[in-house]
């Protein structure tokens, strides 16, 4: 997972009211890129908190009870956030 530049980060905080796509925390935001060969589509990243991105980049700290809120943004209506959420179920 890239991290997705200053534009598209921009962009995704003013679509997601400035908080993390998976689980809503409001602090220590960054947007990815799920699609690496279109970096520059808003729809194919995501904004995530520091959490969220540990825990997909290292699997083994996974807390069950944080991916929790994935059980949500498996419905999340952008295809990003579904798809990133279905992977890591
Ligand atoms: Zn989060």
């Amino acid at each position: 997972m890239m991290t997705a530049s200053a534009a598209v980060k921009a962009e995704l905080l003013s679509r997601d009211g400035s908080r993390c796509e998976f689980c809503g925390a409001e602090s220590d935001l960054e947007g990815y890129t799920v699609a690496p060969r279109d970096q520059s589509a808003v729809d194919s990243c995501v904004l995530l908190c520091g959490t969220c991105v540990t825990q997909l980049q290292t699997p083994e700290t996974l807390d069950a009870n944080h991916w929790r809120c994935l059980s949500d943004a498996v419905w999340n209506e952008n295809g990003a956030v579904e798809f990133l959420a279905w992977r890591v179920l």
